[in-house]
């Protein structure tokens, strides 16, 4: 199996465009946008960079099935259905909580491209790490390559060391948003003897001291040496949790995407980007510096929050 980013239809350089808004040049710092969400329609934005590895080692080592977890609307779910399905794999998803018909649009996408979608209570989802729990999905599906919730495993972290190559701007910050943590390792391993060069990440979930130490991880294998790397976890801009959200999110939301044509997504963009704007006001970032903002796409969990939510929410 020959795996390329021709061969998915991926656009191998992303565009970067400058955010012109007002408001900046007052604060006197430029903001770029790196627009990863357009890379490819289904396997958008962190997530491709996230499967890339671990669908080459997983065609090495001759497995014919990936299986991996995440929640009915997760967008993990969605690019690895697609991603399983032109690269030739079968795919098993595993959804937290109960089945829901009609399917929603992200397990409906998925089941689309052959996707076999089961059902774990959230006690039994929990174990999804347990190696005899594993043991057992192996018992109950054959043998599979697993790629773990969220995507996140080393071969994730070093295909997003990718996202910041190729990038033919200057900046001085570059921010992304936090899930499990993955891809700002990647980034923060990217950077390694820029320290002049900041990663920024805004966590998207609530109680999410942990990240700290999981990133540390991530980045130098098991010793956590922060001092290497220049980076932060910012986690003032959850809004109340994991898919959480208040109308100052989503008027925001709709007023960036009037001023900038950019759409943002409620669950991790949008957070990102709300947080950036108001770091930008509170004057962490220096004036005269450029800021690189990573749209990680995400766009396809709008109709499942439309679905859940109602259309006015959003006028997308
Ligand atoms: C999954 C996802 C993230 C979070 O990435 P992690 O590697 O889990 O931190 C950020 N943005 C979008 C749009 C995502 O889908």
């Amino acid at each position: 199996m020959n795996l390329s980013e021709v061969q998915f239809g991926i656009r191998e350089k992303a565009p970067v465009y400058k955010i012109e808004l007002e408001k900046f040049n007052l604060s006197g710092v430029s903001l770029f946008i790196k627009r990863d969400d357009l890379i490819h329609p289904q396997i958008s934005g962190n997530k491709w960079y996230k499967l890339k590895y671990n669908l080459i080692e997983a065609a090495a080592k001759d497995y014919n099935t990936l299986l991996t977890f995440g929640g009915a609307y997760s967008n993990h779910i969605y690019a690895t259905a697609a991603a399983g399905a032109i690269a030739g794999f079968k795919t098993i998803g595993i959804i937290r909580g109960e089945e829901h018909l009609p399917l929603n649009h992200t397990l409906d996408f998925a089941v689309s491209k052959g996707m076999k979608i089961y059902y774990l209570n959230r006690g039994d989802y929990r174990k999804k790490n347990d190696p005899e729990f594993l043991n057992n999905l192996k018992n109950n599906f054959g043998n599979f390559y697993l790629v773990p919730e969220g995507g996140t495993n080393q071969l994730a972290v070093k295909g997003c060391e990718e996202i910041i190559q190729n990038i033919n701007i200057e900046f001085d910050s570059i921010v992304v948003p936090v899930g499990t943590g993955g891809t700002i390792s990647g980034i923060i391993k990217g950077l390694k003897n820029q320290n002049n060069k900041k990663a920024i990440g805004i966590v998207v979930l609530k109680n999410a001291g942990f990240l700290e130490q999981k990133v540390s991880e991530l980045i130098n294998g098991t010793t956590a040496n922060k001092n290497s790397y220049n980076w932060e976890i910012i986690f003032d801009y959850h809004f109340g949790g994991y898919a959480k959200f208040n109308y100052v999110l989503l008027e925001f939301i709709n007023e960036f995407k009037e001023k900038t044509d950019i759409q943002l997504d409620p669950v991790y963009t949008g957070k990102m980007m709300f947080g950036t704007f108001d770091l930008i006001r509170k004057g962490y970032f220096k004036s005269g510096s450029s800021i690189l903002i990573i749209h990680t796409g995400g766009l396809q969990g709008i109709y499942g929050f439309k679905e859940r939510f109602g259309e006015k929410l959003l006028n997308i």
